[in-house]
């Protein structure tokens, strides 16, 4: 491996492959390490049905359209990394896999990266390892009969034991796994906490559409600490909204958020029907809104009335559990889709918040040549998400150019 770059990307999954082809546009010389395959996450950290969450005509670079799909369908999760494989090499992105960073340092006016095949030295960085890098379970469970995973574990309903399932957590991962188990046959829990529930489709757009029209994509971060709110939706089965009360009638008992586990009981928050009013709330300010807009604009969509028809509560929401005996439920596994938090540990610069994030401006650090892409709300709400990952490499990758420029001019 050569031992100097100008530039060096870490991590080849979307962000990085997405800085690397604007590098490349832009003619700065550049090497992105990777330490598995290139978007190794799509393929081994993901359960085997699951789709892109929005439609292939969306969720991708706009350099490049999905072959051989249907724009309004949703990739498959292999198909979504074999599109990242084949772009980087249609355009022999100068990206080697297998490599691994292990320690990022300053050295004089450089960075020095130690990896698993030598060290390398570098006037720029940016740092691509993914907005999900460890999985957190937030609630210890002691029980020895009972099979813990974390949803990027989750393969499908065959590769659980036998017995009933509980699931934590319901944005995106959370309530398509629930569905996915209890289509399957199993006996199915799902707690769920505060969330975001856009329409699937509404008025005939999907509503990465709406959510583009809205400018919702480009929404800026709001103050620190407030920024996430899980979102649930599905492409699953062809796409549909992701309605709790349509998975309890599927027989899902839904709960509300999981908190103390003590003698084989879990205790779950009285907050169920707040949380499920809330998405309602949610749901409906996105039909308002895209009404709104709609109107505004003088667009020709067909009006759906129906959308703002919601089914009664079910039962497990007007008369909730609060506390549930796992094994008397016949609960085998749990499941947590409770979200994943960053390790940077391996970068030895002082550019670290409390909570473990890097001190930035829209991805611009503090440490001159030190970049980050993909995190979420990087520079706005789709950052984290294909394109949103692309726009803000293109941004980065300008900024690396313009300061080789001076650098150059300089020398
Ligand atoms: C279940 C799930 C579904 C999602 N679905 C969608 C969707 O449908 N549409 C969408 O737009 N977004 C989706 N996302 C969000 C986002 O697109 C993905 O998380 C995506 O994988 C992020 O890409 P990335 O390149 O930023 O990070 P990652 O895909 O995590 O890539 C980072 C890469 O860096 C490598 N790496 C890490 N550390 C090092 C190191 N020290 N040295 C070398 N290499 C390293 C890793 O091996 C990895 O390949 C989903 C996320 C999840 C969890």
């Amino acid at each position: 491996m050569t031992d100097s770059i100008h530039t060096l990307v870490i991590g080849g999954g979307q962000a990085g492959v997405a800085t690397s082809a604007h590098l490349q546009k832009l003619g700065v010389p550049h090497l992105v390490l990777e330490r598995d395959r290139i978007a190794e996450r799509w393929r081994s950290w993901r359960w085997d049905s699951l789709v892109a969450n929005g439609p292939a005509w969306h969720d991708r670079f706009p350099d490049a359209e999905f072959e051989g799909l249907d724009p309004d369908a949703f990739a498959g999760k292999e198909a979504v990394a074999d599109y990242f494989a084949r772009f980087a090499s249609d355009r022999n992105l100068p990206i080697r896999e297998g490599v691994e960073v292990t320690r990022l340092e300053r050295q004089g006016d450089r960075f020095r990266a130690t990896t698993s095949d030598g060290t390398i030295k570098a006037q720029s960085v940016v740092v691509a390892t993914g907005p999900f890098q460890k999985p957190v379970i937030p609630t210890v469970i002691t029980d020895p009969g009972i099979t813990q995973i974390h949803s990027n574990g989750y393969r499908n309903p065959g590769a659980l034991p036998q017995g009933a399932v509980l699931v934590v957590g319901a944005g995106s991962s959370g309530a398509q796994i629930a569905e996915e188990l209890v289509r399957s046959g199993r006996r199915v829990y799902l707690s769920l906490g505060p969330h975001d529930r856009p329409p699937r489709r509404y008025r005939g757009k999907d509503f990465v559409w709406w959510l583009g029209k809205l400018g919702k994509w480009d929404m800026k971060a709001p103050t620190p600490g407030t920024e996430h709110v899980t979102i649930a939706v599905s492409g699953a089965y062809g796409g549909h909204t992701m309605d709790f009360r349509r998975l309890a009638g599927l027989g899902v008992t839904l709960l509300g958020r999981a908190g103390d586990y003590r003698d084989g009981v879990l205790q779950f928050a009285d907050d169920l029907a707040t949380n499920i009013a809330n998405g309602d709330r949610n749901y409906l300010s996105v039909l308002d809104e895209a009404d709104a807009y709609a109107a505004a604009q003088g667009l020709d969509l067909p009006e759906e009335p129906e959308a703002r028809a919601l089914l009664p509560l079910p039962d497990c929401v007007t008369s909730p559990t609060l506390a549930l005996d796992l094994k008397a439920a016949g609960i085998s596994t749990v499941i947590w889709a409770t979200g994943f938090r960053l390790d940077f540990g391996w970068i030895d610069l002082d550019i670290f918040r409390e909570d473990g994030r890097p001190r930035h401006q829209d991805g611009v650090t503090e440490v001159p040549g030190l970049y980050f892409v993909g995190l979420p709300w990087l520079s706005c709400r789709g950052s984290a998400f294909i394109w949103g990952a692309w726009k803000d490499a293109e941004r980065l990758a300008g900024v690396i150019a313009a300061r080789q420029g001076r650098t150059q001019a300089h020398s």
